[in-house]
């Protein structure tokens, strides 16, 4: 999405380790109108694909899962994220390595929110290593619920996610690809 992308080269900045920084439109201060048009972009792609529920873990796709949800009409379910396990009954988990904050955390979701037949269409901002969706594919699983498409709203493909969440049978969305992130020289698909 060109939108994105421009944002992107305009005020992403890139940090060690292969990290990009988008605080000012994503996920620290958001852009609104970009948010929106994001959330455009994703119903128009999975209008027919019969989702029932929007899935998102906390806090930065929240947003971005929201502004889909509103333009599908769709319910937005937040995984939240502990770093502890000492967790309730009633619930999915499932473990998940922070690329960024190079910690592992228990992803969670109510049983009672995520139930067997449910199609779910998970919402990221990132999808790097794809550790985070395969955390949010496991409780879906779990739920006897199935997945009908994983959405990142920025895809670093050198990271290799992609491919683990295709083997899962699951089509993959970026709007924005990027296929090289050096300070200074972004480059996309
Ligand atoms: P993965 O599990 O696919 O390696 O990483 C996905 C999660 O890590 C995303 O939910 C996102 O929060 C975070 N993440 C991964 N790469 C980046 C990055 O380059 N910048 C930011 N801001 N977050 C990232």
């Amino acid at each position: 999405m060109k939108l994105l992308e421009d944002k992107i080269i305009k005020e992403g900045k890139v940090l060690d380790g292969g990290i990009l920084k988008v605080d000012g439109f994503l996920n620290h201060r958001l852009d609104c109108a970009l948010i929106g048009e994001l959330g455009a972009d994703i119903a128009r792609e999975f209008e027919s694909a019969g989702a029932t529920l929007i899935m998102t873990v906390e806090s930065s796709g929240i947003s971005i899962a929201y502004a889909a949800g509103e333009k599908l009409r769709l319910p937005v379910l937040v995984a939240k994220k502990h770093r502890s396990l000492n967790i309730s009954d009633g619930v999915y988990t499932a473990p998940v390595f922070s690329f960024t904050h190079k910690v592992e955390n228990t992803v969670v979701v109510s049983r009672e929110y995520l139930t067997a037949g449910e199609k779910v269409l998970v919402v990221d901002d990132f999808l790097a290593s794809g550790n985070a969706a395969l955390g949010l594919l496991s409780l879906i699983e779990q739920a006897g619920a199935t997945c009908v498409g994983f959405v990142a709203a920025i895809e670093k493909s050198e990271q290799g996610g992609r491919k683990l969440i295709e083997e899962k049978g699951v089509k993959v969305y970026s709007l924005a690809r990027i296929k090289e992130l050096r300070a200074g020289d972004i480059k996309f698909d």
